[in-house]
């Protein structure tokens, strides 16, 4: 049956999330714990979320879609290696949501829905070229060009976090030394907070550090608060960000860059350092591009991967059999 209203599912490494959406917009949605026993005992999980969510009067769903961390070859449709969920490796997940949920089905890597979702119903409408980046534990993010969603081989292309930002430094996520990601996402930026606290135990990081775990958000609480030191380490992340975001200009030549992600919600203090970093690594051409904070906050994977779902229904408007 063709309808506009799709399911979306976000598998995270602990959490998992099952909306449905119509035109954009959630329409429901429900959350929970990451069941770590494996791909079956999440696919039930995901079961039971989406029976929970189906309010009266809504059309029945037309399509499947699923949002994963990569990298994750979305041709095969076939979960390779995901760092943070163990047990999914050689996992036919295309196959195994259209079975369990009898719809056409997609996979997407997270960043590449989400750069989606802020292209279709976000900050980056009627725009034809975007640069999507979330900076949150780690950093991930998409790339439209040429008014198109780039997917590269095997889905992966748009890794934006890991690109090399300095030759040396710190090691990241993904067992490399000096990623984007491993300077400037959150991580990063909470490390560098403790460090600052160990430093200067008088000070309101130190005095934070003696009751609790300093983490990224005390340091912008701090300099919300006019706090000199957590002013330094915001102009730190800032410049960071910057450095990453010209690079990315460079790269794809956008028309904005849109962040998003949990460091995104300090936007306001980080983009005059963000601003002033781009002014002196972009070449002057590239320097006048915007950055934008994202407009769907955490649903932009959601949203991304309900429309890329809808997308594809609309080209194969019949579940896939399988084996054929
Ligand atoms: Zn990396």
């Amino acid at each position: 049956m063709e309808t506009d209203v799709a399911i979306a599912l976000d598998l995270g490494g602990t959490q998992v999330r099952a909306a449905l959406v119509r035109d954009g917009r959630v329409l429901a949605r429900a959350a929970a714990r990451t069941d770590l026993g494996g791909p079956e005992a999440v696919m039930r999980q995901f079961r039971a979320l989406v029976a929970g969510i189906a309010p009266a009067g809504t059309p029945p769903p037309g399509a499947v879609g699923m949002c994963a961390p990569g990298p994750l070859d979305t041709v095969s449709g076939i979960v390779d290696h995901i760092p943070t969920l163990p047990g999914w490796d050689g996992f036919a997940l295309r196959d195994h949501l259209s079975d369990t949920f009898g719809l056409p089905a997609v996979v997407e890597n997270d960043g590449i829905a989400a750069a989606f979702g802020e292209w279709t119903h976000g900050a980056g409408r009627d725009l034809h070229h975007l640069v999507y980046v979330t900076v949150s534990t780690g950093i991930g993010g998409g790339v439209v060009v040429d008014g198109r969603l780039m997917h590269g081989a095997r889905g992966m292309g748009g890794h934006v976090g890991h690109f090399t930002l300095a030759a040396e430094g710190p090691v990241c996520s993904c067992g490399r030394i000096g990623c984007f990601e491993a300077f400037a996402a959150g991580t990063a930026f909470g490390r560098r907070a403790r460090a600052a606290a160990d430093r200067d135990p008088a000070s309101h990081l130190g005095r934070i550090a003696a009751r609790e775990t300093v983490e990224a958000r005390h340091a912008v609480e701090g300099a919300r608060a006019g706090d000199p030191a957590c002013l330094a380490l915001v102009a730190e992340e800032a410049a960071y960000l910057g450095s990453g975001f010209a690079s990315l200009l460079h790269l794809y030549s956008p028309q904005m860059i849109v962040m998003g992600g949990g460091v995104s919600k300090a936007f306001d203090l980080l983009e005059p350092g963000i601003r002033a970093r781009i002014e002196r690594d972009a070449m002057p051409p590239f320097r006048a591009v915007p950055v934008r904070p994202a407009a769907l906050a955490d649903d932009a994977g959601l949203v991304g991967v309900a429309a890329l779902a809808r997308a594809a229904t609309a080209r194969t408007p019949r579940p896939p059999s399988r084996g054929s």
